[in-house]
């Protein structure tokens, strides 16, 4: 490890406890002893000049690279903007892979079956997720020509990838992710949608099942629709869609799994169809992607980007976030440059395409500030409004790279360039991630999601504990003198202030809960942001142990006719171990 140079200029940084832990334990590089030889200052600074260094490949830069490599650091110093683990972990190292999103395909063979166990090994390795389809994968006990045997069939060949990823750790400290996706009409579908019934089993996987219009239509009609064997495209056999969708809708209540992705929506905003068909999703759903096609995400911290005046109150500072906006596309831009990819196939599809995933979190946090409940109309709008806006921005912030550095290759024969809009430098510029270990080290609410609790214990990696009590929230009860440890512990236990009924009513209104907020409050949320997202929105449908499977239906309908991508809907307690628990919850 080179020692890094830092600009004197450059204020060292102070992160909070939890983000310390978080640093320390997965992303500060670290000798042979395992000790780390870099602080968040170094580590900044590292990930900063890296990006900004790719600015010197372009001969039409408007940027000096050093003044890019200061903007860079300071708008990730001051937590306003943070790129996705892998460019944090891996920016100016000799690994080098810097995206978190990646998309296999996995072909009717068992050569094409293990060259996409490797590959997804190769990815993992470097702390990318990878999302892949079983669906060309001929059904179970079909003949297989070249031995006179049968198909072992995708959940079979599924268990093989879960075992490779079990077995491979990434840097030590994080196991890999996987989307594992069949289309509703593959002969094996049964045995897919109840592959994880048994605890434990798949538990690298996350699973959906890919639904068509079609498919959606027999439901409602109650008819009969057709397996097809991919290998040969004829009809095996024939279900009626509404207890395939009953039973569909039975797992994901009691399991969670598996989700639902509606494909033909997600290729109707396929920007480049020339290129193939979009047939799965990285890990948690929010970025579909081409086969040996790769995304790299960031996310704009909403819970900062306000203002306050005597004349207006606090408000969205809409000038910050439109500068964070587009150094933030110009970020993610130089990113898919400084990557190295660990296949010279995702290279070429990368560079072709540059897809870009820039989206939000702090959202519920900014609600707070703005004492807006989350379930309510005025969130819903101004959810779209700060999307909109985010989106018209970062397009217009790609428009303008464009002029600099050209098209993204496949843009003539993209939806964009059909319709005359761009150029643009990125086939695809919005995203809305989970930011699972992002928000820990901005200190702010995960994506677009509520807070799971008010006051919880957090379980991250390896039984460690945080607990944690939201900022807004305490200083809310500091001001209006509620506050007390009696209460804190009150409220730890519950997670929520919805049945504190001595507390302020406007208080018990604003500072809601996931499980507080109804389940068409959540889908709403879900779409309004969708409304504005080039790729998908990762989003949890959190509803309580009481929800019934009515609930889950009615929930995979709105989704469906909201416009969603997909849904993931999460009953609590119904897994046995939740990644975020209350000390309460079941
Ligand atoms: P982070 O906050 O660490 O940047 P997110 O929670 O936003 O990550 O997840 C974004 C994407 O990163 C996921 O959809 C997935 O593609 C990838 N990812 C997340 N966790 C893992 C993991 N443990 N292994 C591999 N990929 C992951």
């Amino acid at each position: 490890m080179v020692e890094q140079q830092i600009p004197a200029d450059i204020e060292a940084l102070a992160v909070n406890e939890n983000a310390e832990i978080v640093l320390a334990r997965r992303y500060y590089r670290k000798d042979i002893d395992g000790n780390p030889t870099e602080d968040a200052t170094q580590l900044f600074w590292r990930v900063a000049s890296a990006i900004a260094a790719e600015e010197s490949k372009y001969e039409k830069t408007t940027a000096s690279t050093e003044i890019l490599a200061k903007d860079f650091y300071s708008m990730m110093a001051n937590m306003e903007f943070l790129p996705n683990s892998p460019t944090l972990m891996n920016a100016g190292t000799p690994l080098g892979q810097l995206a978190a999103c990646f998309v296999l395909p996995v072909g009717d063979s068992i050569e094409e079956i293990f060259d996409a166990v490797k590959h997804a090994a190769m990815i993992h390795k470097s702390g990318g997720g990878t999302g892949f389809s079983f669906s060309r994968l001929r059904q179970k006990d079909s003949r297989v020509g070249s031995t006179g045997g049968v198909a072992s069939g995708p959940v079979s060949f599924l268990r093989i990838f879960n075992t490779a990823t079990e077995q491979i750790k990434q840097g030590g400290t994080r196991r890999g992710a996987n989307m594992g996706i069949l289309r509703i009409d593959h002969p094996d579908i049964m045995e897919f949608i109840r592959a994880k019934e048994r605890e434990g089993e798949f538990n690298n996987f996350n699973f959906s099942v890919a639904l068509t219009e079609d498919f959606m239509k027999a439901v409602e009609n109650s008819e009969d629709y057709d397996l097809v064997d991919p290998h040969n495209l004829e009809v095996v056999n024939t279900l009626n869609a509404r207890e395939v969708f009953e039973i569909l809708v039975q797992k994901a209540w009691e399991k969670g799994d598996p989700g639902i992705v509606f494909l033909d929506r997600i290729n109707r905003d396929n920007p480049t169809p020339a290129l193939g068909e979009i047939e799965s999703t990285n890990p948690c759903g929010e970025q579909p992607l081409l086969p040996y096609e790769a995304c790299n995400l960031g996310s704009i911290n909403l819970s900062i980007m306000l203002a306050e005046d005597e004349k207006n109150g606090i408000s969205v500072d809409w000038d910050r976030l439109r500068n964070v906006v587009h150094l933030s596309v110009r970020f993610l831009d130089n990113v898919i440059d400084a990557s190295r990819y660990p296949l010279d196939r995702i290279t070429e599809m990368v560079t072709t395409n540059r897809k870009i995933g820039l989206g939000i979190m702090g959202w519920a946090d900014m609600l707070f500030q703005l004492n807006i409940p989350y379930n309510s109309q005025e969130a819903l709008n101004l959810a779209e409004k700060v999307m909109e806006f985010i989106q018209a921005e970062g397009r217009a912030a790609s428009k303008q790279l464009a002029k600099e550095r050209g098209a993204f290759p496949a843009y003539k024969d993209s939806i964009f360039g059909e319709r005359d809009l761009g150029p643009y430098r990125n086939a695809t510029v919005t995203t809305i991630a989970p930011t699972g270990t992002l928000s820990i080290l901005a200190g702010c609410s995960s994506g677009i999601e509520p807070l799971f609790a008010l006051s919880f214990a957090r379980h991250v990696m390896d039984g460690d504990k945080l607990v944690e009590t939201n900022p807004f929230f305490k200083t809310a009860l500091e001001e209006r003198g509620c506050y007390s440890e009696k209460l804190m512990d009150a409220i730890t236990e519950k997670g929520t202030i919805a049945d504190i009924d001595y507390l302020p009513e406007e208080l018990r209104k604003v500072y809601v809960t996931a499980m507080d907020i109804e389940a068409e409050y959540h889908l709403k949320m879900q779409a309004a942001f969708q409304k504005y997202t080039d790729n998908a929105v990762s989003k949890t449908v959190n509803v309580p142990h009481e929800a019934t499977v009515d609930d889950i239906r009615t929930i995979y309908w709105m989704a469906y006719e909201q416009g969603c991508k997909g849904v993931t809907v999460y009953r609590d307690g119904s897994l046995q171990s939740q990644v975020l628990c209350t000390e309460g919850s079941k």
